[in-house]
Parts: structure tokens; C-alpha cells; sequence
């Protein structure tokens, strides 16, 4: 017996049904595209992938409107492909990586850039930067079986009809499937965990108002309305 009624189960829409996915974790790949790492000072050639991650209840669906979030003046946009895990496993091969994989959707990974850098500079965690509430708008979920590849196709982003971000999945340093294979030596992948896989370069600021649409070609479109502070 809970001493109140628990929370409902956080989930996504799935594509071409009402069926949801239900969300157990959000892992986030930082810094995957070159163009990204060296926008942001850092030497892409040298690095092994790194993961943050956010609430599960992060993730609503698109369309949708977030509002502003509180305690920044810098909210960054991050357009990235989302991997959805159906099947559970510690230490997954990369050849086995795809017999995990339920879906793929497109995302936004909204970030609060300025408490970034101060806790960059101050070697703080990176969660109330990443992991704030409605930080992680995402599309319907597409099943894998309807997704031509999760390897090539355009990833975009325009803010108010303007394209910001405009690359190619295979612009990833880390494929899909080495860095959920990397994930899973590090934690044991369970079936509603979502994978944001890292971001192209061209990323900034948006204000309430602004209206951010992005896609990945042969995956999905979504768009997210920035709210009023
Ligand atoms: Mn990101």
C-alpha cells in the first residue's frame, strides 16, 4: 500500500496509434557531432562519450508548449535523434545494439546554457542545467520497423521558419550503435529507456514567443512553442 497514489507512469506517444511508450529513464549523449564539441571548446578527436540524463517525467510530447523555465536567461534549443530501448540488457554488443532498439523519434534536449557554464566552471553537476521540468519535448515514437536508418538522414532545426541546425546522422561520432552499447557496460538498459544522442552544431538562444520546428528526414517532425516566463 503507497501512503498516497502514486505519480502517473511518464510515457510518449507512439506514431499511427494511441498506444503509449512508457518512459523508465532519459539518458543524453553529450557532445556527438564535431561541429557541436568545437562550438563549444572542446576537441571532439579526444574524447570517449559522456552521458547525463534527465527525469523521466521530463519528456512531454510535440506539440506542445514549455514554458520558460525559471533561473535562466539562456534557454538553448538542442534538436537530436531519440532512440527508444524495448529489450533490457547489460554489455550489448554493438552487432546485438538494434535488438534493443523499439523506436526512434526526434527530440529537443532544452538546456539552461547559462547554469551550464557556471556549473562547468565550478565542477558541479550538469542536472539543474539539463534535468528541469518539460526539458525534454519529443515526437510520436516511430517502431523501429517503420524507420529506414537510424545511421544517415538530415537532422534540422529552424526557430520561427529560420533553419539553426542542419547536419547528418552520419555527422555522429559515436553511431547508435556504439553508444548504446557503451551505455550498457556502464548501466543495465531497461525496456522505456529514451536515448537523446546528442546534438549538431548551430545551437542558441530562444525567447518566449519563438517557435522551434525540427526534424529527422525518414523519422519524424515535432514543434515546441516557448511559453511566457
Ligand atoms: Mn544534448
Amino acid at each position: 500500500m503507497y501512503v498516497f497514489t502514486p505519480p502517473a507512469q511518464a510515457s510518449l506517444a507512439v506514431a499511427g496509434t494511441s498506444d503509449r511508450f512508457p518512459v523508465r529513464r532519459i539518458f543524453c549523449v553529450g557532445r556527438n557531432y564535431a561541429a557541436h564539441a568545437r562550438e563549444m571548446g572542446k576537441d571532439p578527436d579526444r574524447e570517449a562519450p559522456f552521458f547525463f540524463t534527465k527525469p523521466a517525467d521530463a519528456a512531454l510530447d510535440t506539440p506542445c508548449t514549455v514554458p520558460y523555465p525559471p533561473l535562466t536567461e539562456d534557454l538553448h534549443y538542442e534538436i537530436e535523434l531519440v532512440i527508444a530501448i524495448g529489450k533490457g540488457g547489460s554489455n550489448v554488443s554493438e552487432n546485438d545494439v538494434m535488438e534493443h532498439v523499439w523506436g526512434a523519434s526526434v527530440g529537443v534536449d532544452l538546456t539552461r546554457r547559462d547554469l551550464q557554464a557556471e556549473a562547468k566552471e565550478a565542477g558541479r553537476p550538469w542536472d539543474w542545467a539539463k534535468a528541469f521540468d518539460k526539458s525534454a519535448p519529443i515526437a510520436p515514437i516511430v517502431p523501429i520497423s517503420d524507420v529506414t536508418s537510424v545511421e544517415q538522414g538530415r537532422i534540422w532545426l529552424a526557430v520561427n521558419g529560420e533553419t539553426r541546425q542542419d547536419a547528418d546522422l552520419s555527422d555522429l561520432i559515436w553511431s547508435v550503435r556504439e553508444h548504446v552499447s557503451i551505455l550498457s557496460q556502464a548501466m543495465e538498459l531497461a525496456p522505456g529507456d529514451i536515448i537523446m544522442t546528442g546534438t549538431p552544431a548551430g545551437v542558441g538562444a530562444v525567447s518566449p514567443g519563438d517557435v522551434i520546428t525540427g526534424g529527422v528526414d525518414g523519422i519524424g517532425t515535432l514543434e515546441v512553442k516557448i511559453g511566457p516566463k
